[in-house]
């Protein structure tokens, strides 16, 4: 089985290697010279758990390739996967530029029967753009070759992406031929030994599943967020609610915590192209809308949390950010809280000393030469001559420092905690002020 995945960011490159390493000869396709040069030698583009020990094996045993040449490579291809960014145009919908790219340059190139599939997060609706585009160049080739489209989106997370590849719960495939069925099955067989389905449907339904996904848990966090802000003024603690409410097997504990809001490069991206879609349709999409409004004003509360603490007078102070990506363990910075909260307490006048164990060098590039912002080598930098620490992303490592270590050179211990990993009473006892999200204001 030879396949092509085009596109070697998160998606594709994860795709790719997971499917070298169960013996799949995998040719990975970017415009990137630089990427692809840098994969060739070992240097990934992304931070991600073991994915570099699976680049690595597969490259060297010859199963994994790298090339900006699609055309060269795609003679004796059983399957294209498509898994170029699919960003938010200026109204929000996602830009399919990227995506229909790929489809005319594989019409162009095309000599037997291939099946292609999108994994990129796309609108419903786009399997028969990408079937035209296709067509068009066959078209203009004078050629009549077979082929057929798939929608197979992805529900890796940043973070855990090759378990989550490996053994998923369930991989959503959207067909319209039997043809299409049977390479599918081929290619994800290796996976199904683990026990796990394929669910089979048509394609515009598995092309919304995965918005619906991404909305609906959106949507759990944006309600956490908005009933931790009422706990806060009616003297009720959020981290009692969740568990109150999570053990009720209907409700379940995932995706109720409670922080400075959702960021990444799917959840704000993929809300906004479904309330596009909504729109589209005569159908505004009410609960999301609301859903990201909550989120955006949430992205500000640890701000303002310190804003009030300090009387307003941020001038000349010094706070320590601890976590800069979206999440923990991942480098990815894209639509991160922290930029917000960064940028909200330099506008105010303060300093930041920040730390991150991988996304600094993002942080860095993202937040170009701003000479308040300094980056440290470890939480206990950040706090030398610091007035305060703010947690953004809760780490491993951050649970539990070394508190008497950090009193030392923090000016004033107060902590405020973006993601509810502490406990005020024990922060109390280590001779904290603490200030969490729904529990104390
Ligand atoms: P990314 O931005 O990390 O990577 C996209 C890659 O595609 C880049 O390396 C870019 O150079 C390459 N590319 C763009 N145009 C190309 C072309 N014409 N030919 C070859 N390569 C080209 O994107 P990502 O985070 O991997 O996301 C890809 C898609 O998967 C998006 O639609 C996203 O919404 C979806 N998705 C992402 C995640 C995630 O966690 N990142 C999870 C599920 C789904």
């Amino acid at each position: 089985m030879k396949v092509i995945v085009v596109g070697t960011g998160y998606v594709g490159l994860v795709t790719g290697a997971c499917l070298a390493d169960v013996g799949v000869e995998v040719c990975c396709i970017d415009i990137d010279v630089q990427k692809t040069e840098n994969l060739k030698k070992g240097i990934l583009p992304i931070y991600e758990p073991g994915l570099d020990v699976i680049v690595k094996n597969n490259f060297e045993r010859g199963r994994l390739t790298f090339s900006t040449d699609l055309a060269a490579h795609i003679k004796g291809a059983d399957a294209i996967f498509i898994c170029v960014g699919t960003p938010p145009g200026e109204d929000g919908s996602a830009d399919m530029k990227y995506v229909l790219q790929v489809a005319s340059d594989i019409g162009s190139s095309i000599e037997d029967y291939v099946l292609v599939i999108t994994k990129s997060t796309v609108p419903v609706g786009s399997s028969h753009k990408v079937r035209k585009a296709i067509s068009d160049q066959l078209q203009a080739r004078g050629a009549q070759i077979d082929f057929d489209v798939a929608s197979n989106p992805e529900f890796l997370k940043e973070g855990a992406a090759i378990k989550d590849f490996m053994s998923p719960d369930r991989i959503v495939v959207g067909i319209d031929s039997d043809r299409a069925k049977e390479v599918i099955d081929t290619i994800y067989k290796p996976f199904l030994l683990n026990g796990y389905r394929i669910l089979y449907m048509d394609i515009p339904s598995a092309e919304m599943t995965k918005y619906a996904a991404n909305a609906m848990l959106a949507t759990r966090i944006s309600f956490m967020n908005d009933v931790a802000n009422l706990c806060e003024l009616v003297g009720a603690n959020i981290n009692h609610v969740r568990n109150g409410i999570g053990t009720d097997p209907r409700i379940g504990k995932k995706f109720l915590y409670a922080g400075v809001g959702y960021g990444g490069s799917c959840f704000p991206k993929d809300v906004k192209a479904l309330i596009q879609i909504g729109l589209e349709h005569n159908k505004p999409m009410r609960l999301l809308e609301s859903v990201e409004a909550i989120n955006e004003d949430q992205k500000i509360v640890l701000f303002e949390k310190i804003s009030r603490y300090f009387d307003h007078q941020l001038a000349g102070k010094t706070i320590a950010v601890w976590g800069l990506a979206f999440k923990p363990n991942t480098d990815d910075m894209r639509e991160a809280p922290s930029l917000v909260l960064i940028e909200a307490l330099t506008q105010a006048g303060a300093s930041v000393r920040a730390f991150d164990p991988v996304a600094v060098a993002e942080a860095k590039h993202l937040l170009g030469d701003n000479d308040k912002v300094h980056f440290c080598d470890d939480v206990y930098e950040t706090v030398e001559a610091a007035d305060a620490i703010a947690l953004v992303t809760e780490w491993n490592e951050f649970r539990l420092p070394n508190w008497d270590k950090i009193k030392e050179t923090l000016k004033t211990p107060v902590i405020f905690d973006g993601r509810n990993i502490y406990d005020d009473v024990q922060l109390a006892r280590e001779g904290f002020t603490y200030f969490g999200i729904g529990n104390r204001g």
